[in-house]
């Protein structure tokens, strides 16, 4: 079968692997669409190594199909509509214990150490089967939908440390995917305003058009005074850092008011630092948190939300990309041509 193995940063090959075939206890998915993220290209430069195989197929945003099913597989059938939680942990380290597993001391992940979706066939391991990490949707959706489940079930692990309370005010920095998953979950949640920003007009309108109230472009706009003014004087409930830019870690303490919460969601280049004026975390009792990767429960999370048509994925998925032209999607992303880049099979 085709598949975009990462034999080494920068050298990506499409080429035929075996299919895999299920053993004991463990599901083999037909992929239906897998979407290619930022980190995918971070990977792929080289820009993030850790939990990387040599070898590894690509691809943790999953939409599949159970294909087949190793001896001793129940509660699942073949045909199944199904995605996967990437994240598989060891259940017994402190962060396990802890509500933290997919923060997991031993944790392997699926698209990182684990063959991933950009491939006609995927091997779901028995250790993820047996621990819950497949996921079958509650009813058919379009499976470039169903691929966004992972992407926003971190967005609800980021979601769940800041708690927007009805009727707050919510400042997302950055309206890629990721931006504009936190707007539309911010409204959800009942935020009263949510104020987003981004360079590129398509997007501002496109975050308009999933419930932002304001849409600024921070080359242009005095993104503070625009808060200020929006909150009566008194700043951001919540401020989330959607896109990783050193520099924004300063900005957005500056744009909570007292008592504000803080997300650097957004990993950073490696090794960057940011100058904060800790003050401000000190006289306005901030509280500064992040976010990184997802629980089982918020991936499962995440497929009801898009099974009941509660946040809009369609919107957002405005590239689609056959397999066999993988180079195309790498380009459309690294180009930030659209918003989200599904790659399908066949
Ligand atoms: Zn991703
Ligand atoms: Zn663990």
């Amino acid at each position: 079968m085709l598949a975009a193995v990462l034999h080494a940063p920068r050298d990506l090959r499409l080429e035929h692997v075996p299919t895999p075939e299920p053993g004991p206890g463990e599901v083999v998915l037909d992929i239906e669409a897998t979407t290619l993220c930022g980190t995918d290209l971070r990977l792929i430069s080289g820009a993030k190594t850790s939990g990387v195989r040599p070898g590894v197929v690509l691809g943790h945003e999953i939409a599949g199909r159970v294909a087949a099913l190793g001896e001793g597989v129940s509660g699942v059938r073949v045909g199944d509509q199904a995605t996967v939680s990437i994240v598989v942990s060891c259940h017994r380290c402190h962060a396990c214990l802890n509500d933290r597993e997919h923060l997991c001391e031993n944790l392997r992940l699926i698209g990182y150490g684990i063959d991933g979706g950009f491939a006609e066939r995927m091997l779901v391991p028995a250790d993820a089967v047996a621990s819950g990490n497949l996921v079958v949707t509650p009813h058919e959706i379009p499976a470039t939908t169903l691929a966004l489940a992972e992407p926003l079930s971190c967005v609800l692990n980021g979601a769940r440390q800041v708690r927007v309370q009805p009727g707050e005010t919510v400042v997302v920095l950055g309206a890629g995917p990721i931006g504009l998953l936190h707007a539309q979950l911010a409204r959800v949640a009942g935020a009263g305003q949510v104020i987003v920003t981004n360079r590129s007009a398509h997007r501002r309108e496109l975050a308009l058009r999933l419930g932002a109230t304001r849409a600024l472009d921070p080359a242009t706009a005095d993104v503070r005074a625009a808060v200020v003014e929006a909150t009566g004087g008194r700043g951001a409930d919540v401020v989330i850092v959607a896109v990783g830019a050193a520099e924004l870690a300063g900005q957005a303490l500056a744009l909570a008011g007292i008592g504000g919460r803080v997300s650097y969601f957004a990993g950073f280049p490696k090794g960057s630092t940011a100058e904060v004026d800790a003050n401000l975390i000190h006289y306005n009792e901030l509280i500064v948190t992040g976010g990184s990767n997802a629980r089982r429960a918020d991936v499962v999370r995440a497929v009801d939300l898009l099974s009941a048509g509660v946040i809009d994925a369609e919107s957002l998925v405005t590239n689609q990309v056959p397999l066999s032209r993988f180079e195309e999607a790498i380009a459309l992303v690294s180009g930030r041509t659209g918003v989200k880049t599904a790659v399908v099979p066949g």
